[in-house]
């Protein structure tokens, strides 16, 4: 460090900032190292090596008390972090849902920290809620989403999902849930549904919204993992003759497991039929919607009163960004609108404030990194990406149909393949351990059946055909 720079640093009259020359320098560094960083992902090992303890052990346990050099903390970031790191943005990692960062999100993830404005209010940034709105209404277009939804955005499905449920417990007639709880002899017993192929967020927000486990009902799935819903129905009729207050139906487009969309039309039905509050969890797939060929994954959605699609699992923006949709807004603000004396403002109802649609106050200008997202791609050229995801996990199914030591374990609707070794649990898991120990692909399992499952998702938008080919023949080489 120059001697001026550590004066200035530690300098008594001095406790500003970094200097904008510094900052330049610095910020100059820092894109050049990213760009480098996407150019070669593939230098990478996929799935992070280290051993638990590692990073920390590796890390001084108390902090600098002086200022250290800019220089010794990007060598950390190299020697230290970098090792440490399971690479998202590699073009091999087909684990879970294989959310990726593009150029234009990062940029608009930088842009967000450079602004660092807090879009509680429309008054601290005007410019952050009318984009979330806009950005959220073009994104509403895209999927196809009739134009009454309104939508906000968080940090993950899983927030999204329980906003959404606490809105819906909201509705439920003949009890004040936000007055009164939900604790008392008299209190309802409420309960939702959803089926065994839910995420596990659904349940969470249940114990969170103090319905514990037991306030969740999960309906069995027919042989391709999608809701029945006969026994969805009938779960709520013998629910109601045992005291239940049935409130809410959660049906899923694109399960984690296998992607299997359920029958959101008939749960539609049964929801408009038995007056429950009925939320799409469409996370993953709901990028697919933006699709017209498949019109599959919109049905029924426009009945839905809340709907849910992760722009961080398929639409090539940085973590985090959840966009909610609801059909009635009002239902979302009147269960968290809570306006204390020092955050009330004189613009009232003229503007959104988006604090009153949920549980936090501090909230990330998010917006900013899907407007750049969508400006940069347009909506074409996120089709067109999304197409290609689609058939390169068809490609991958073609070959583990037609390889006689593996079996297919489930459809394909989108860009995640289901399979297995023809073998033992312990034989896969065998597997997928030394895939992933390779450094060269990374996949991540499930549970089938009761059985142990692979599962290899397309999703980055640095894959090509060349890669998923690789990996589908150090697949074959390594069972
Ligand atoms: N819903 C579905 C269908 C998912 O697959 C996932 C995660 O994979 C989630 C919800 C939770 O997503 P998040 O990590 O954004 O909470």
């Amino acid at each position: 460090m120059r001697v001026d720079e550590k004066a200035r640093r530690t300098g008594s009259e001095v406790t500003l900032d970094m200097s904008p020359e510094e900052f330049r320098q610095w910020g100059h560094r820092t894109i050049d190292w990213l760009a480098d960083y996407l150019a070669s992902p593939e230098s990478y090992r996929v799935l992070s090596q280290v051993h638990p303890g590692m990073v920390r052990d590796a890390l001084p346990a108390a902090p600098p008390s002086d200022p250290e050099p800019m220089e010794a903390v990007f060598q950390d970031l190299d020697r230290i972090i970098l090792p440490g790191i399971t690479h998202w943005n590699h073009p091999d990692f087909y684990a879970y849902f294989s959310s990726t960062a593009s150029g234009p999100g990062i940029l608009g993830e930088l842009l967000t920290a450079g602004f660092n404005v807090n879009a509680m209010l429309w008054k601290t940034s005007p410019a952050a809620t009318e984009l979330e709105e806009m950005v959220l209404d073009w994104l509403r277009q895209m999927i196809g989403l009739p134009e009454e939804f309104r939508g906000v955005v968080y940090d993950t499905a899983s927030v999204s999902t329980f906003h959404a449920l606490v809105a819906a417990r909201g509705s439920v007639r003949d009890w004040d849930v936000r007055e009164k709880g939900l604790s008392g002899p008299d209190a309802p017993r409420l309960r939702l549904y959803t089926s065994v192929q839910a995420h596990s967020s659904v349940e969470k927000a249940a114990i969170a919204m103090g319905l514990g486990r037991q306030g969740v009902s999960k309906i069995v799935v027919d042989d391709q993992y999608r809701m029945n819903p006969y026994a969805l129905e009938a779960a709520i009729e013998s629910d109601r003759a045992g005291g239940w207050t049935p409130f809410a139906v959660v049906a899923t487009v694109g399960t984690t497991s296998t992607t299997s969309l359920d029958p959101v039309p008939a749960i539609a039905d049964i929801s408009a039929r038995h007056g429950l509050w009925l939320h799409v969890d469409a996370a993953y797939a709901g990028a697919a919607a933006m699709l017209p060929e498949r019109q599959d994954v919109r049905a029924g959605c426009d009945r839905a009163d809340s709907y849910v699609v992760n722009p961080h699992k398929w639409m090539f923006t940085p973590v985090d960004f959840s966009a909610l949709y609801c059909r009635r807004p009002e239902a979302l603000k009147a269960a968290f609108s809570l306006v204390p004396a020092y955050l009330s403002t004189p613009e009232g109802d003229t503007v959104t404030n988006f604090m009153d649609y949920g549980i936090q106050l501090g909230r990330r200008f998010r917006a900013l990194k899907l407007w750049m997202v969508i400006r940069y791609f347009g909506v074409e050229g996120l089709r067109a990406r999304i197409r290609e995801h689609i058939r390169l996990a068809g490609l991958f199914r073609s070959w583990v149909r037609d390889d006689p030591a593996f079996d297919l374990a489930a459809p394909t609707p989108f860009s995640t393949v289901c399979f297995r070794l023809k073998g033992t649990d312990a034989d896969n898991r065998d597997l997928l351990g030394r895939i992933n120990a390779s450094g060269k692909a990374f996949l991540s399992h499930t549970e089938l059946d009761g059985r142990y499952t692979l599962r290899f998702t397309v999703g980055n938008v640095r894959t090509t055909e060349e890669h998923v080919r690789r990996a589908w023949e150090l697949i074959q080489s390594l069972a």
